[in-house]
């Protein structure tokens, strides 16, 4: 039988309350928050779709395994399960735990970076860019044109555009390519997926430059589930064989075992080559510990090397793609325009389109935000003007490429009841939508304004 109804492939042991605010409430803990759900408290929020980092439930396992953790300074066994488990998807011989990906990063970028070098990728996540940056170097994004598209089914909208790719190493020349990071999936894009023939082109590419190639494999599970599903070859391949094949084509890679190793605090470096694995120990030693715990706890890296293995269960991955392409797909019957075909981990919501009476300096996304918030007690963040937007001379704003807001699904934390429920909230939406109205910045940082920054209505 093929049932339409998607279940969790998990039974709950141990639960956490939720307090079921009112409207009225939330309208009043929204004007404290000076209309910025950032500065909500927690327990004022129903349904949290601000992250899908570090924000997963681990599972009765992880747990069993943290008792099991060693803390010893050096050669724990915690650090040899870990090792192992790394190493079992891997093949990287030399693995470097860090406390989460932007460690990993700053070890491996700031070694590699510096004045004159360059960084390509399908697209940088805002950390990496922000190390590759801050090392002095620069970052080229270069996501296929069918990425640019929001509207149209295309498989793989991760892909890097490898005649870009080509073309970029041989202007910038191959000695000064700091490394080639393939993002799977495409965090920055969507969430969209990446396919092995690309990854394969982009490997081809590397190779023949003798360029480093580095997989920034957050969601790498999610993307392999896409490969499995979408591209021709791989219906019969597990999806351990996929993230291993991948992994097979890349010189090392960078994990935020905050998404995809079902943590909520880890990550690790791990690398092929024996001469860049010993100046990353050594910066590792200096800024995040010795090297077999790096910037971890035994418990810690044992609730990784569990959830490396869950986070590739076919039932798993089957549940939680469905489940983000279930809610995706019910918004956008009822004409919210989304960003399709719909990711792996988010679902991306464009607020431009949605209120197209909100001038772009009034920020459309804020508004979205805070009636998705007033309607149904959603958290979720704004990944447009407010985020990037610059101003110019006169200081007036320029706006960014686009108006998103992103609503992102922490990990076997939601029911199927609460993603309907996230359903019924936008009828409301949709129902409000003529008389909802824009914001102005009152007060907002120099930096990542998005934090910190305070509205008014307009
Ligand atoms: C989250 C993330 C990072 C950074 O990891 P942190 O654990 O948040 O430091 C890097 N790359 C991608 C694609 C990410 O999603």
């Amino acid at each position: 039988m093929n049932f339409k109804t998607i279940i969790e492939p998990f039974r709950i042991k141990s639960v956490e309350s939720i307090h079921m605010s009112t409207e009225a409430e939330r309208i009043q803990y929204l004007e404290a928050a000076h209309y910025n759900p950032f500065l909500l408290n927690s327990n004022q929020v129903i349904i949290d779709f601000l992250t899908d980092s570090g924000t997963s439930a681990m599972s009765n396992e992880q747990w069993a395994a943290m008792m099991r953790g060693d803390e010893s300074y050096a050669g724990a066994q915690s650090w040899e399960r870990f090792y192992n488990a790394v190493f079992d998807l891997t093949s990287y011989p030399y693995i470097l735990p860090t406390h989460q990906g932007r460690a990993a990063e700053r070890i491996l970028y700031g070694h590699l970076g510096g004045k004159g070098k360059v960084f390509i990728s399908n697209t940088h996540f805002d950390t990496t860019r922000a190390n590759i940056e801050f090392s002095g170097a620069v970052a080229f994004d270069i996501p296929i044109e069918e990425s640019k598209n929001h509207e149209n089914y295309y498989p793989f909208k991760g892909n890097l555009d490898c005649e870009k790719l080509e073309k970029l190493i041989t202007e910038h020349k191959a000695e000064n390519i700091g490394a080639v990071i393939l993002t799977v999936t495409n965090n920055s894009g969507g969430g969209q997926p990446v396919s092995m023939q690309n990854a394969k082109d982009v490997a081809e590419v590397c190779k023949r430059h003798n360029v480093l190639f580095i997989i920034d494999c957050c969601r790498i599970a999610e993307n392999s589930y896409f490969i499995k599903h979408r591209e021709a070859g791989f219906e019969d391949k597990t999806y351990k064989e996929i993230v291993q094949q991948m992994f097979g084509l890349a010189d090392g890679c960078v994990m935020s075992a905050k998404k995809d190793a079902l943590v909520n605090m880890g990550g690790f470096l791990a690398l092929k080559d024996e001469k860049l694995a010993e100046a990353c120990t050594n910066l590792l030693i200096i800024t995040e510990g010795f090297t077999t715990y790096g910037g971890l706890s035994g418990r810690d890296m044992e609730a990784i090397a569990v959830g490396l293995v869950e986070i590739l269960d076919k039932d798993y991955l089957y549940y939680r793609i469905k489940s983000t392409e279930y809610l995706g797909e019910k918004i956008r019957e009822k004409g919210v325009p989304v960003m399709y075909p719909i990711g792996g981990h988010a679902v991306y919501i464009d607020s431009a389109k949605l209120y197209d009476h909100i001038p772009l300096d009034e920020y459309p996304g804020q508004a979205l935000v805070c009636e998705l918030y007033r309607v149904g007690g959603i958290r979720c963040v704004e990944v447009g003007s407010v985020m990037f937007g610059k101003y110019d001379e006169q200081g007036k704003l320029i706006p960014a490429a686009m108006e998103l807001v992103r609503l992102a699904i922490p990990r076997r934390v939601y029911t199927q009841s609460h993603v309907d429920y996230v359903v019924e909230v936008f009828d409301e939406i949709l129902k409000n939508k003529s008389e909802t109205r824009g914001y102005k910045i009152t007060k907002e940082p120099k930096l990542l304004r998005h934090f910190t920054a305070h509205f008014e209505k307009i």
